[in-house]
């Protein structure tokens, strides 16, 4: 088996000799082999009665939905979850087996058929909800009872039923026809944070439901809380099942979470040098010519903007990996370039490979950098590579 940095470095290089590599300006290479690790070590990580949920929702933040899930259950994951209904039906179009839970809310009677024609199984956040569910399927003539999974509020104030009235709405749908709980469960809100009394007092929250829907006699057949942070936070939200997204992708929610387990990163981004030229001192590049050249200088464009995912605020503010050396973004990043200063590779021809996040030899561009220098999150810089570049997978 090749190790990460290898099978990056032999994927870069077919594509300079494949037309089909070299057609491809932009694209996005998927590290299967560090996905797999990834969820080896949370399952390691893990008690052994404790099942894995790999969150694939967004595509898989932007990873890859159906090939993730295949690569994610071969790993040891035994659950999937999504946010929609069809990102579950895309996964059971190609196949996928395993149980899959919609994360997200669902009403209407044509996502409650295609609930129960694709054998997905639905988030319950309201009694109304559990109502709708009920009386649709009793329309239909659906004669097995479909799993649903009771949404609890501790805390994060989204979807759910207020903690304090979990009895009941567990009672109500208990006593409904068409529907059986398969789980109940509730999400975290600042698992994430280093100061934990806030997720404590969710998950006291969460135990005293449990315990008050306990004493009525209902046992509920699986119990779920964490997500990643809550995960590599404390072992004791893992209860029946967890709900990793981030990590599987190997990002840490956080930074105090960093060395919990070994993560390694699966999304690799990279580009094309389509030009290469020498421009005069004091001159403009890019739109509004936000960058002015100091000196006369050596610039390279490249076939990658933000409509491939890249932030237009990085502009003027990131590096990208070039024969393994740093160099400069300049410029406003447009829709579908983006210009570098190349100075330091005199020689750079048109063709060569871009890293814009990844590896090459000891140097590193993360998400991270840039969730940080964007003052937002990896989540939201990772779900910007869903749209519009060509995914490569890499073993
Ligand atoms: C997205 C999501 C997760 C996964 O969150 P990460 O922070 O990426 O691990 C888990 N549970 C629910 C309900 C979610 O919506």
């Amino acid at each position: 088996m090749l190790s990460h940095d290898q099978s990056t470095t032999i994927a870069a290089n077919q594509q300079c000799d494949t037309y089909a590599w070299f057609s491809q300006r932009a694209w996005v290479e998927v590290d299967l082999e560090a996905l797999s690790h990834n969820v080896r070590q949370l399952r390691k990580f893990l008690s052994p009665h404790t099942q894995l949920m790999a969150v694939v929702k967004a595509d898989a933040y932007g990873h890859g939905s159906v090939t993730v899930a295949q690569t994610a259950l071969q790993s040891g994951a035994s659950w999937l979850g999504v946010a929609t209904v069809p990102e579950g039906i895309q996964l059971r179009e190609a196949g996928i087996k395993a149980p899959i839970l919609i994360l997200g809310a669902t009403y209407t009677s044509e996502q409650i058929h295609a609930i129960a024609h694709w054998k997905l199984q639905p988030t319950l956040c309201s009694p109304k909800q559990a109502l709708i569910f009920s009386t649709t399927l009793e329309a239909i003539k659906y004669n097995t009872p479909i799993a649903v999974h009771v949404k609890l509020d501790t805390g994060m104030s989204r979807l759910g039923t207020d903690w304090q009235q979990a009895t009941e709405f567990v009672q109500l749908v208990e006593r409904l026809p068409h529907l059986k709980i398969a789980s109940i469960y509730s999400h975290l809100a600042t698992a994430d944070s280093p100061d934990p009394t806030v997720m404590q007092q969710q998950h006291q929250r969460f135990k005293s439901a449990i315990a008050r829907i306990k004493e009525m006699g209902i046992e509920p057949p699986c119990l779920h809380l964490a997500n990643s942070a809550g995960t590599l936070a404390d072992k004791a939200l893992h209860y029946d099942m967890v709900r990793p997204g981030l990590a599987i992708y190997g990002l840490s929610p956080a930074p105090h979470l960093q060395n919990v387990i070994d993560l390694k990163p699966v999304l690799q981004v990279r580009a094309r040098v389509t030009q290469v030229k020498t421009i005069a001192e004091a001159t403009g590049v890019s739109y509004g010519h936000h960058f002015i050249t100091p000196g006369e200088m050596r610039i390279a464009v490249v076939g990658i903007g933000y409509a491939d995912g890249v932030p237009r605020n990085l502009s003027n503010k990131i590096q990208v990996l070039i024969r393994g050396k740093r160099v400069r973004q300049i410029g406003t990043i447009t829709m579908d370039q983006m210009m570098l200063d190349v100075s330091i590779i005199p020689d750079l021809q048109e063709g060569e490979v871009v890293t814009l996040l990844g590896q090459e030899g000891s140097e590193k561009i993360t998400v991270d950098d840039w969730a940080g220098e964007l003052n937002t999150i990896s989540w939201e810089i990772l779900c910007g590579f869903k749209h519009r570049l060509p995914r490569l997978g890499v073993i």
